[in-house]
């Protein structure tokens, strides 16, 4: 629930395709699965079956994480959604991305 909460102030927020993992999408306030988290979102520029990304801390609480990421940070082979970029608003990088080791 808290994450839930912490989503919805933060939105948007990166979100990825399990299949397609590495383009960040964004997802905003209305894409966000809010009756069941770990259900799939839809992304600003209309993909659909997104995941939101989380990152773990050192005590292994899940943090979302905001929109849009930096693209200088981001992993090799990985890529922000350019749809998605220019349909939100936010445009001045607010996150870095590193993608969990066990994702990939
Ligand atoms: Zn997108």
């Amino acid at each position: 629930m808290t994450m839930l909460i912490t989503a919805l102030f933060t939105a948007p927020l990166v979100g990825i395709r399990k299949r397609w993992p590495r383009v960040l999408h964004a997802i905003e306030m209305d894409g966000i699965p809010v009756h069941d988290l770990d259900g799939t979102a839809t992304s600003a520029c209309g993909v659909t079956g997104l995941r939101i990304v989380a990152v773990a801390d050192e005590d292994g609480t899940d943090f979302v994480v905001p929109w849009p990421p930096y693209v200088e940070g981001l992993a090799p082979n990985h890529e922000r959604c350019k749809a998605c970029f220019d349909a939100c608003k936010k445009k001045r990088p607010r996150s870095r991305f590193a993608p969990r080791k066990d994702a990939a």
